[in-house]
């Protein structure tokens, strides 16, 4: 009972509205603003490391975030040879990561300084990660109980900057929970906060040789992990193209069995029909499109307005954008910080460019002068054929559609092969029936806005060109890390 208890506990809240949780935030986090933090190996034996470099914040690329030394080759390769699965028994595993979600709380501070320094977080969007991350902590060492076949033997586990502390926590978590040993690679933009977090699971009592820590990036440090024999499976969260290398990879270096549990990205659609409640869809379309900049696997990227509506739609859209607040994500009242880095804001731009070149951008923010921000933009599509990939930031593309079509435009949706995420504004039930019976999306939202999962009450993951499952933050999700086995006795 003191393991399991009767019930799990929720990760602690943090209300963004009430000026006392912002003061107690403000508080913990103001030792950390200046702060040089440092990344580094966390392998079991000792680090040759490549010539560190330093970390910038990408609202403020003046502001020096950390020192971050990389893995050499030769460091993987030792990390390989010395990692071992987790032998110690399931009761103690589940108090560890128990211990591990309680150390994570207590240095909210502190993580929410480095997302805000290193991940270009708003305060919203950091509470929701440490929350996910410490929520996946004690999930999966409480699912842990109900495993009875063994681990697998050692993961590879290889993250995305978008989400790290929480995808990152939770893929390690689930490997651990089920008696495995974990090879962790962050993604190479956000190594300070994934080094924060696997120090502190090391606190808890996770052994030095069962979770590793290899900073680098995905095509050295990724690739070596991702086709070495020892390797026993990989969880992966990134792009689909990412993991189709990685699919590549594995088939050609592990053994036939081992698992690719990859969660990947994601054309979305939102449909919004004439009897939506308006105020409360252009809401949900904001927050969906533009709240971490858009970079999230679930964000809007294609919003259907039923013509009938759509020019009042539009008008109400683009005045709720307007007050929209983008800057520095240190300032509680930032709605919208930068993107992940300088290559980001190119791309993102040079799309943008493209579409104000054709005449498509139909409203758009301005940006702050320092650091990578592209700013909130809506721009016109006839439909979501017309996007030929996912465009990872703040840009909305927006359709209309005759009521009459609607089937049409399920079609286009689920023609596009992803199947991550889907929103529908409608008053009518037998349209909300209609409709989600024919999608093919992973996660379905209606009347609301379309991301954000909550661990154990509504896991998160895609299907076709989106991921394979089993969803994070489900009932499945350990059972993939451990090796189904069946025993007969003669009766
Ligand atoms: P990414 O470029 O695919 O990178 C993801 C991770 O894979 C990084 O750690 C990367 O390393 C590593 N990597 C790159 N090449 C590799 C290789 N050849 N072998 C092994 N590992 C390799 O994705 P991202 O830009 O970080 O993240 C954004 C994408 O993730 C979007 O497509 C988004 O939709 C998707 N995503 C999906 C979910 C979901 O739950 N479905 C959640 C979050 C994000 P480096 O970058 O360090 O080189």
């Amino acid at each position: 009972p003191e393991l399991f208890g009767a019930a799990r506990r929720n990760a602690r809240g943090w209300d963004v509205t009430d000026q006392r949780d912002l003061d107690a935030i403000e508080a913990a986090r103001a030792p950390f603003r200046t702060t040089c933090f440092e990344a580094s190996p966390l392998i079991a034996v000792t680090v040759t490391g490549a010539t560190p470099y330093k970390a910038h914040n990408p609202a403020d690329p003046a502001d020096l975030v950390g020192t971050v030394t990389v893995c050499a080759a030769e460091d993987v390769e030792a990390a390989l040879a010395a990692a071992k699965p987790w032998t110690a028994d399931v009761a103690l595993r589940a108090q560890v990561l128990n211990r591990a979600a309680d150390l994570y709380e207590q240095h909210f501070g502190q993580f929410f300084a480095i997302l805000a320094r290193e991940a270009g977080k708003s305060q919203l969007d950091a509470v929701g990660e440490l929350r996910e991350a410490v929520d996946f902590l004690r999930y999966y060492a409480l699912q842990a109980q109900g495993l009875t076949a063994p681990a697998r033997g050692v993961f590879a586990c290889i993250s995305p900057w978008n989400f790290p502390l929480a995808i990152f926590t939770g893929q390690i978590a689930g490997a651990l929970a089920a008696g495995n040993g974990v090879l962790a690679k962050p993604a190479e933009q956000t190594p300070l906060v994934a080094y924060l977090a696997a120090q502190l699971l090391h606190e808890a009592g996770v052994p030095r040789d069962v979770l590793q820590l290899l900073p680098g990036d995905g095509a050295t440090v990724g690739a070596a992990l991702t086709s070495d024999a020892q390797v026993n499976g990989v969880a992966f969260t990134g792009s689909t193209e990412t993991a189709l290398v990685i699919r590549r990879a594995m088939a050609n270096h592990l053994a036939p069995g081992a698992p690719l549990i990859a969660e990947t990205g994601g054309l979305n659609a939102m449909i919004v029909d004439s009897t939506a409640l308006p105020e409360q869809a252009v809401r949900d379309v904001l927050a969906s499109s533009f709240q971490s900049a858009g970079q999230r696997c679930s964000a809007l990227r294609c919003l259907y307005v039923q013509e009938d509506i759509a020019e009042e739609f539009r008008a109400m859209l683009f005045g709720a954008m307007d007050e929209l607040r983008l800057g520095d994500p240190w300032a509680l009242s930032t709605d919208v910080g930068p993107v992940i880095d300088p290559d980001a804001r190119e791309q993102i731009s040079a799309y943008v460019e493209t579409a104000r070149t054709q005449g498509r951008v139909l409203h758009e923010l301005a940006a702050p002068d320092a650091g990578f921000f592209v700013p909130p933009v809506v721009v016109s599509v006839s439909g979501i054929k017309a996007l030929e990939r996912e465009v990872f930031g703040p840009v909305l593309h927006l359709a209309t559609f005759k009521a009459a079509d609607l089937d049409h435009v399920i079609a286009d949706v689920n023609a596009t092969g992803y199947g991550l995420t889907f929103g529908l504004h409608t008053r009518i039930d037998s349209r909300v029936q209609h409709v989600v019976e024919r999608i093919t999306a992973g996660n379905t939202y209606v009347n609301r806005n379309q991301i954000g999962a909550i661990v154990g009450s509504q896991p998160f993951g895609g299907e076709g060109l989106s991921g394979t499952g089993p969803k994070a933050g489900g009932p499945h999700y350990l059972t993939r890390f451990t090796q189904q086995r069946a025993q007969r006795a003669t009766d």
